[in-house]
């Protein structure tokens, strides 16, 4: 079976991507297990999710030699011109937390209604190999910001973002809904998908 690194050492990435990648064959491995030091730093300095995931997954690939995953993910509010974007982690600046990035984020939309609320969850999957080939997987989830937090799962912008067609926020709703329609969750569907494809193309054995 095939091995990927996966560019992230947060557990629960890991599972979410072993889920796709296992049931294509291949077998999937952190960063730590591919022997990546814990040290080594990657500069996320990309203007777009689509540089920032690449940028990992080559940093990454480039240590190891062996087929990389990473992927890059955020926040992107209509009124503010897409912000926070690539930079939703870091939103309130050096001190950065959930709570301070949310309560930046409920200032800046304090006079705008509802209507004008847009937002969209993107999340975008790399997965490069060493011999060149490349595939980009984008998800995105759109929806609405609402004026305080709402509801105590998930993590960051969950408590204030409403996905389109409900009446809750991430923060309220179940994992097992939030994991069906969420951003990351679409990334990972249409990554199955160009896998299937990349298999077929390059004909790669079931058993080696
Ligand atoms: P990363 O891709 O894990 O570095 O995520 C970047 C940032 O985007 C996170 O720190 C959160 O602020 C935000 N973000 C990404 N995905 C989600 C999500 O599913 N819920 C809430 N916030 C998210």
């Amino acid at each position: 079976m095939d091995t990927i690194v996966v560019a992230s050492a947060n557990k629960h990435k890991i599972e979410e991507i072993a889920k796709v990648t296992e049931s294509l064959g291949f077998h999937v491995i952190s960063r730590d297990e591919a022997g990546v030091p814990t040290d080594f730093e990657i500069q996320e300095d990309g203007k777009t999710f689509e540089e920032n995931s690449y940028i990992k997954a080559k940093a990454i690939m480039d240590k190891c030699g062996r087929p990389t995953i990473a992927d890059d993910s955020g926040l992107m509010v209509e009124a503010l011109g897409g912000a926070p974007g690539v930079y939703s982690a870091r939103f309130a600046g050096e001190d950065h937390n959930d709570k301070r990035n949310n309560e930046k984020l409920i200032d800046l939309l304090a006079h705008i209604p509802y209507k004008e609320r847009r937002a969209k969850f993107v999340a975008v999957i790399t997965l490069l190999f060493p011999d060149g080939r490349k595939i980009v997987a984008r998800g995105e989830c759109p929806g609405h910001i609402i004026e305080k937090e709402e509801g105590t799962n998930g993590f960051g912008y969950d408590p204030l973002f409403v996905p389109e067609g409900y009446g809750s926020t991430f923060g309220m709703l179940s994992p097992e809904v939030k994991n069906d329609i969420s951003h990351r969750a679409r990334a990972l569907k249409l990554l199955a998908e160009k896998m299937k494809d990349l298999n077929q193309d390059v004909n790669i054995p079931e058993e080696n």
